[in-house]
């Protein structure tokens, strides 16, 4: 689907903690707007600003879902702040090329860096819910448990399907954490030990992007089979 003009209206803003807000959209223009999972948008706001941000909701929904950490505080993080029901949101869209191929037969490992989570999120709800059968795990990390915001969805699809392994990772975990601890790349190295038909989807920041391709290439992974999208 090629990127399109598009006219939404803000519908509602949650702010899921003091650094992250959903943002639920009602696109108005084109009325068959569609995306696959994984892709984002990009916004224009104020005289020649433009940000990019993805789809935190599956394609099956009615209304399109962003999750945005204002905490980076530049003027994408102050216009989403100031975003109100009833706000007109122009968009063009949708675009990105980090989409699940379910044609391929090789298992999948997610890997997402706090806010990274966004387009996982899409794909592995929308994915279970269309009916996928087999096995994936995600490794979320984050610095401490706020940090999580998909925390108990995740909790949720895993009590749902068998199949899917939720690993969450913390820096900061707190006393009473069973979870996995460390840096993303360390949990990577720990957690995935057969890199055979293995492909890797990883969301977050460049350096720790480099830092697990390097983990799993060591461990005779080939670059090409860890997709990746750099948020910053
Ligand atoms: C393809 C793509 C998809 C994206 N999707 C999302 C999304 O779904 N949700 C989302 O919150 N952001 C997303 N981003 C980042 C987003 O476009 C903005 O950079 C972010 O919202 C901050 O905007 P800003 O204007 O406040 O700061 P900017 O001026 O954009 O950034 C200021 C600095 O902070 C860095 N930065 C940006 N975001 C972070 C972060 N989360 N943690 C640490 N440093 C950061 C930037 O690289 C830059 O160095 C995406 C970026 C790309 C390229």
């Amino acid at each position: 689907m090629k990127p399109r003009e598009c006219r939404a209206e803000v519908t509602a803003v949650r702010a899921l903690t003091s650094d992250v807000i959903e943002v639920d959209l009602t696109v108005l223009e084109p009325g068959d707007f569609t995306f696959d999972a994984g892709q984002w948008v990009s916004v224009p706001f104020g005289p020649k600003n433009v940000r990019a941000w993805t789809m935190a909701s599956p394609p099956t929904r009615r209304l399109l879902t962003l999750a945005i950490d204002v905490s980076p505080g530049g003027i994408g993080s102050q216009w989403v702040r100031a975003l109100k029901p009833g706000d007109p949101v122009q968009f063009k869209g949708p675009t990105g090329g980090f989409v699940f191929n379910r044609a391929d037969g090789r298992r999948a490992v997610f890997v997402a860096e706090e806010i990274g989570i966004v387009p996982i999120r899409s794909i592995l709800t929308h994915l279970y819910e269309t009916g996928y059968g087999r096995p994936t795990a995600l490794i979320y990390w984050a610095r401490n448990p706020g940090w999580l915001v998909y925390d108990a969805d995740f909790r949720s699809l895993a009590r749902r399907y068998p199949g899917f392994s939720y690993l969450p990772v913390l820096r900061e975990p707190p006393a009473t954490w069973r979870g996995e601890k460390g840096e993303p790349a360390e949990a990577v190295e720990r957690l995935v030990y057969g890199v055979d038909r293995l492909v890797v989807y990883v969301c977050g920041g460049g350096e720790t992007i480099n830092k697990v391709r390097d983990v799993l290439v060591k461990k005779g992974m080939d670059r090409k089979s860890v997709k990746w999208e750099k948020f910053w």
